[in-house]
């Protein structure tokens, strides 16, 4: 049995060696064979001659480099294609996935007969609390819009059988969120939780306006409910507008119409003006996605295999 460890790699300069004496202890106690498969998502420092120096001491490991920065979600999608184990795990590369679960993971999969096995953490400490507050109403709204189970404060590491890898291989879109796609796959998944631990070196990637068009990208590729949402509220907005008339109708026949109203009417036409704007903006979101699947790019390119 071959287990497959998939790590994304953006300037992560002076974390790989950590990482890897770290880590490489808590692998070589799963009883598998191991391969190392890092992917260097365009880093702009010193990350690829690091990870040269681990593949020179480690034959086990692999190093994909891509021509730019693809962003996380095309580098676990790469070393997924790209890994030949029988297990596959996803771990980020500043030990904020904590290795010693890794024994255990594998213990879950090969005898208690789970297909994958995903965790968590219960409590976000040592995040910023407004990044922790838009992440937790993020969780909340897109389990109620969707089908799709997403645990709060899931994270991308995970472990699965390679029949539940090859599931998520199959889906060929391009705009991919993981976290949608684990769970939309099905497969009996066991959920190990864990404490938050802070990054080892490093600083995290994500800015907060990088996480907010992650989550857009999230709902986008998981619901429609948005524009289902612009059906309801342009609706209710008729009927508003309906019964308005109505109402000026008969004040109009009952008691004459004095000009006035001018402060009415803006609110009114800015408010409409508002929510068509908002409504057309949705709309706009997935006719962009339609567009930009429609053009079958590659998610990802890779310069060289090392
Ligand atoms: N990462 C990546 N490409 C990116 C951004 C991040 O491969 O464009 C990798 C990064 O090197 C790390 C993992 O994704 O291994 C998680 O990133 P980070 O720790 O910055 O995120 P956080 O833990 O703060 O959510
Ligand atoms: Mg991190």
């Amino acid at each position: 049995m071959k287990l497959s460890i998939i790590v994304p790699c953006y300037n992560e300069e002076g974390v790989t060696h950590l990482f890897y004496k770290e880590a490489i202890q808590h692998i070589q106690k799963c009883p598998c064979d191991y391969e190392l498969l890092f992917v260097n998502d365009g880093s702009k420092d010193k990350t690829l001659e690091e990870l040269k120096e681990l593949k020179e001491k480690d034959e086990h490991v692999f190093i994909l480099d891509f021509s730019r920065n693809f962003g996380k979600e095309a580098a676990m999608l790469a070393g997924m294609r790209e890994s030949s184990g029988d297990l596959v795990v996803i771990m980020d590369a500043d030990l904020q996935d904590p290795p010693y679960l890794l024994p255990e993971m594998v213990r879950l999969i090969t005898e208690e007969g789970y297909d994958s096995v995903a965790t968590y953490r219960v409590d976000r400490k040592g995040e910023p609390p407004i990044r922790s507050f838009f992440a937790r109403k993020f969780y909340k709204m897109i389990n109620k819009m969707t089908e799709v189970e997403i645990v709060d404060g899931a994270r991308d590491y995970r472990m699965m059988r390679r029949e539940m890898v090859d599931a998520i291989l199959s889906m060929p879109e391009v705009h991919r969120f993981s976290k949608g796609i684990f769970t939309w796959v099905g497969f009996n998944t066991k959920y190990l939780d864990f404490e938050n631990v802070e990054r080892v070196a490093g600083e995290t990637k994500w800015s907060f306006w990088k996480l907010f068009k992650y989550a857009i990208e999230g709902i986008v590729a998981f619901t429609t409910f948005p524009l289902r949402l612009a059906t309801i509220v342009g609706f209710l907005m008729s009927c508003v507008g309906f019964l308005f008339m109505l109402y000026i109708a008969i004040k109009a026949i009952l008691f004459g119409d004095p000009v006035a109203g001018y402060p009415s009417l803006i609110v009114v036409i800015t408010l409409i003006g508002g929510i068509q704007l908002l409504v057309l903006g949705v709309m706009g979101e997935y006719l962009a996605k339609t567009y930009m699947e429609t053009k079958h790019r590659p998610v990802y390119i890779i310069k060289k295999k090392y």
